[in-house]
């Protein structure tokens, strides 16, 4: 345990000064991650927004309000009980103009990805949730899209993956009235049986 709070912290430090891609040019923070780092689940979003680029947090703006609900509410567990990161670090914008922020593209998520396998390594979690897209693709290594993915058990380095839909998705799609919210919390249940199981 103190190996793992210990390895999280050096690897956050190094992270602090990475230039490895364009998007340290422009961003306010590097976003590293947060939470248990003995966590049974590791949330694996996309990239820091707006907020999370203030503020250096992961997943503290609108879909952030959304997946603590659904790790508090939904998962019946404090938020600071399961870990939190992204695939990329650092805010991606339209243009790098921080205005509008888009997916990371190829490069940075290439560059990025050293952090969050170490993170992944280090807080060696039961099962693995990916949020969206760009984080189930990377961390299945695979084209296929969200929702021939998710509600489905797949594999990384021998953890368990459910991948269900990303919180600003959800957003965009009606919100609390969103028909997703039911097939993400079905997915969300799937981990929760998962994790009463033996390991
Ligand atoms: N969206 C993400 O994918 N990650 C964040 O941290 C915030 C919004």
């Amino acid at each position: 345990m103190p190996d793992r709070i210990a390895g999280l912290k050096s690897l956050e430090e190094v992270a602090k000064k990475c230039i490895r891609c364009k998007l340290a040019t422009t961003r306010k923070h590097v976003v590293f991650g947060e939470g248990n780092p003995t966590a049974d689940i590791f949330f694996i979003g996309e990239g820091p927004g707006k907020t999370e680029d203030l503020e250096g947090r992961p997943f503290v703006g609108r879909s952030g309000e959304l997946l603590t609900k659904i790790i508090e509410n939904g998962m019946n567990m404090p938020r600071g009980e399961v870990y939190i990161a992204n695939v990329v670090k650092c805010r991606p914008t339209v243009d790098m103009l921080m205005t509008r922020d888009r997916p990371p593209d190829t490069e940075e998520i290439e560059a990025c990805s050293y952090y969050l396998f170490e993170q992944i390594e280090l807080v060696s979690p039961r099962v693995i949730i990916t949020l969206g897209n760009p984080s189930t693709r990377f961390i299945l290594n695979t084209r296929q899209g969200i929702t021939s993915l998710r509600g489905k058990w797949h594999k990384y380095n021998g953890i368990d993956v459910m991948p269900t839909y990303h919180p600003s998705y959800i957003l965009r799609n009606g919100g609390d009235k969103s028909p997703l919210k039911k097939e993400v919390w079905e997915d969300i249940q799937k981990v929760l049986k998962r994790l009463k199981e033996p390991a």
